[in-house]
């Protein structure tokens, strides 16, 4: 047994101890026929999470953390003399913004409010006024406040006007369901330590092949990081064009069976019964909550920071992290909020325990309970 903390943070997340263990395996070169085997298995599994069909959609995998799939996405699918639309409401769709400007690419960096799904008109009219858009993309879950976007809706009108729509949905994928065709997304993305409840160091896109096929003529704006070459190289291989993170691979077979054997709709009801304990955990202490309830994902409560001048953030967090749980700091300029996620190997026994702890160190501290605004 390892000591079982409870990470409320973002990602990486709680992890089981048979997938921890299922990285202790005999030292292996990712090149025998064993490892290609595994690869491939997983690159299909990878994709049956979406539903997506195999005929029409792959995924590719690379070594990296999740910010890795936002590079790939944005400087391998764009062809020459096109722009780039980027739905911006939030902290992980302006890190796709500063992507696009440290390679240069022409893009909109449509900026909305953080706190509301963007309006659709709004979008339409930027799509129709710029035929030169090739790729849209947007975040599925603003990890950083907890909104939900329409990806469905912003979809149907990306492909109206013909273009290719990237859905970041790192916070979303293996969590809360989706169904690639139907929700019109033509390339999603995720990494090991979120929704498949893996460890660190292995991200993958799961998209359109004939996309990723006609990207073969566009322009190469980075050598490791690119999306044609890599799906190329493990089509003819099996194999990762360079050396694969092989044991974080392993947790991640390991934790694909545990996937399965939960059930995409027991996990989410899972995900979701945490959500509700951690809503209530906070409401009971008199916590505000940043997005309203009905744009919510339903896996990240950002709290805003209460009007107490015992309130030390750094504090409780020690306090906490202290007895096995891990807090969040927000991620909204200029305003103080803290974040508790829903992911990872957790239940609602968890949230429960969680909130004796978080109390007993707002009390230890000092800060008025239930808490004041
Ligand atoms: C976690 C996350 C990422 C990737 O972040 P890394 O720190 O690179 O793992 C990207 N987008 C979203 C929405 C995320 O939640």
């Amino acid at each position: 047994m390892v000591k079982r903390n409870i990470l409320l943070n973002p990602g990486p997340a709680t992890t089981t101890d048979t997938v921890k263990m299922a990285q202790i395996v005999p030292d292996i070169c990712p090149r025998e026929k064993e490892f290609v085997g595994i690869m491939r298995e997983l690159e299909s599994d990878l994709v049956k999470i979406v539903h997506g069909d195999p005929e029409v959609y792959t995924a590719v995998l690379f070594c990296g953390s999740g910010t890795i799939n936002m590079d790939i996405c944005l400087n391998s699918l764009l062809p020459e003399n096109k722009k780039i639309l980027v739905i911006n409401n939030g902290a992980y769709s302006s890190r796709a913004v500063e992507i696009c400007e440290y390679y240069q690419l022409p893009h909109i960096n449509l900026r909305l409010p953080v706190d509301r799904q963007p309006d659709l008109k709004v979008v339409e009219e930027v799509l129709e006024s710029n035929p030169d858009i090739a790729l849209v993309y947007t975040t599925h879950h603003e990890t950083g406040t907890g909104l939900l976007n329409p990806v469905r809706e912003i979809g149907a009108l990306v492909h109206k006007y013909q273009a290719v729509f990237v859905v970041d949905t790192t916070s979303t994928y293996a969590m809360r369901p989706i169904h690639i065709a139907e929700d019109n997304i033509d390339f999603c993305m995720a990494s090991a330590q979120k929704g498949i409840m893996g460890m660190t160091g292995l991200s993958y896109i799961v998209g359109r092949k004939a996309v990723i096929e006609a990207s073969a003529a566009y322009p190469k704006r980075s050598y490791y990081c690119n999306l044609y070459l890599q799906y190329d190289y493990f089509k003819q291989h099996g194999e990762m064009h360079f050396t694969p993170p092989v044991q974080v691979i392993y947790a991640a077979k390991q934790a694909l069976k545990e996937y399965f054997a939960e059930g995409e709709q027991a996990k989410w009801e899972r995900h979701t019964r945490v959500f509700s304990a951690i809503r209530t955990g906070l409401e009971k202490l008199g916590f505000r909550i940043f997005i309203s309830e009905d744009i919510q994902a339903g896996l990240v409560a950002a709290a805003l920071y209460p009007n107490d001048p015992n309130w030390e953030f750094e504090k409780i967090h020690d306090y906490c992290y202290e007895r096995g749980f891990t807090i969040y700091p927000g991620k909204v300029e200029k305003m103080g909020m803290f974040r508790l996620c829903a992911l990872g190997a957790i239940d609602e026994k968890d949230i429960q325990d969680f909130f004796v702890v978080f109390e007993e160190a707002l009390r230890t501290y000092g800060v008025k309970v239930p808490v004041e605004y």
